[in-house]
């Protein structure tokens, strides 16, 4: 069951707002929309509990259930053909049988562990990986002044890390992992250390310490962002708003048929540490910097490569700054995807061409950004590309096409940015991966031994702008 949730107006809107035919339920029927699109975090135990009013609505038991099931029923045309889904369906509409029973007792307090209700299969079986592998997704290797995503870990940290897996575990290189991984998960003991997007820092600061402790790993490069002078979009986002000498009092912003409006009346401008620590959608913005580039990130993460340039284009006069090249956080250069093509330690893999929101794009589009990202890495390394990760890589942001035409383009792996994979069973096109935090080594080794929930309540890569954190 979904609890309290505040959604931001722009999630709101792009999800057609309430439906007023509705007598009630309304906020579940917007909240089954909200999960067909975007992700959800569930949790696995109890986190709030339910009063019934004797004067709410929630009263009316019979009143509630018809309510609760028509809104669920409406899900149905959605899930046609898939089991999975129907077979969670058919769980919350048995949930809402008994939650609101023909003789329910008002006023009983009703503990939300009782209530799962249609949590998707897909959350759900992530719990039964206990003894699989893991496979690690790291992004950068660095220090960077704002890290509001936590993409980054530190050189030294990194270094712990590496002798830790080398100490506890099989590291296994791209290559091998992909061929065991066609067949099932990963053993136990196994590890596959992933990088995603094709930072610099990968090659400048991430493989001297790979060779050091000799440990293989893979990097999955968004091949339109090789040499891109202002970087990852994300990137330039937050340089923009942080490094502007000061904003205007609100933000009009209209990019082709989408337009943002963003108040920030009564917001300070800035604080001490509202850059440095701030984590964005864990860490609740205070600042009108910081509401800023949630709300624009959420915007550009929905659209367009075209229209998020068009975007920063607009930001950037709008707050008096320039679109500057990217520093320690620039993307590597065709050359350097060359460099590290040849290294025995590392493998390549795709991560599309603009990284895009693929659920968002239409199915061919999609099957060309999965394809060309394969044949310019193919025409650099001169070797097949066999293995992706998805953009984002959250349940939501992957879609049957995107598994469809990833399977077409000829990977043999395709790698989700959170630990639940994407689907029931092991699957290879959806194989799970776990977010690795900013840890100094003995951390690291508690949260290499922690049983599989406790490493699914870790932000997932790709900020989840809604209701799980972290990015990319
Ligand atoms: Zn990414």
């Amino acid at each position: 069951m979904h609890a309290a949730v505040m959604y931001q107006r722009i999630t709101f809107h792009a999800m057609g707002d309430f439906d007023p035919s509705l007598d009630a339920c309304e906020d579940y029927d917007l909240s089954l929309r909200v999960a067909r699109r975007l992700p959800i975090a569930t949790h696995a135990g109890l986190v709030a509990e339910y009063r019934r009013h004797g004067t709410a609505i929630t009263r009316d038991a019979d009143r509630m259930r018809r309510a609760a099931l028509r809104v669920l029923g409406r899900q149905r045309a959605h899930i046609e053909g898939r089991d999975d889904l129907t077979a969670a369906s058919d769980e919350g509409r048995a949930f809402w049988l008994g939650h609101y029973p023909p003789t329910s007792i008002a006023s009983a307090v009703i503990p939300l562990s009782a209530q799962a209700g249609p949590v998707p299969a897909t959350r759900r079986s992530g719990r039964n990986r206990g003894s699989a592998g893991r496979v690690l997704m790291y992004h950068r290797i660095g220090e960077p002044a704002r890290d509001p995503w936590g993409l980054a870990v530190s050189p030294v940290h990194f270094a712990e890390h590496l002798e830790v897996l080398r100490r506890e575990r099989n590291v296994m290189s791209l290559s091998d992992a992909t061929r065991v991984l066609e067949a099932g998960p990963l053993p136990a003991d196994a590890v596959l250390v992933t990088f995603d997007d094709g930072y610099a820092d990968n090659l400048h600061a991430g493989l001297p310490a790979l060779e050091r402790h000799e440990v293989p790993a893979a990097v999955f490069v968004s091949t339109g962002y090789f040499g891109r002078p202002h970087g990852f979009w994300w990137d330039e986002l937050e340089r923009i708003l942080f490094e502007a000498p000061s904003l205007p009092g609100s933000l009009e912003l209209d990019v082709r048929a989408s337009s943002l409006h963003v108040d920030l009346a009564g917001l300070p401008e800035r604080q001490a540490g509202d850059a440095a620590d701030w984590r964005a959608l864990t860490g609740g913005p205070s600042t009108a910097r910081q509401v800023l580039y949630e709300r624009l990130w959420t915007w550009m993460w929905l659209v367009l490569d075209a229209e998020r340039e068009e975007a920063l284009d607009k930001v950037a006069t709008w707050a008096g700054a320039q679109r500057t090249p990217a520093g320690a956080d620039r993307p590597l250069s065709t050359s350097e995807v060359a460099e590290m093509a040849q290294h025995p330690l590392l493998g390549l893999g795709a991560h599309t061409v603009t990284h895009p929101r693929l659920s968002g794009l239409t199915a061919s589009m999609q099957r060309l950004e999965i394809r060309e990202s394969a044949r310019t890495l193919e025409a650099i390394s001169g070797r097949p590309t066999f293995a992706m990760a998805y953009p984002f890589g959250g349940p939501g942001d992957v879609d049957p096409d995107s598994v469809r035409a990833a399977s077409e383009v000829g990977y043999r792996v395709a790698f989700m940015a959170v630990p639940e994979g994407s689907g029931g069973g092991h699957d290879r096109l959806g194989v799970p991966r776990h977010y690795v935090p900013d840890l100094d080594g003995d951390e690291f080794v508690r949260w290499l031994h922690a049983d599989e929930d406790a490493g699914s309540a870790v932000p997932r890569e790709e900020p989840a702008p809604v209701l799980t954190g972290s990015a990319r």
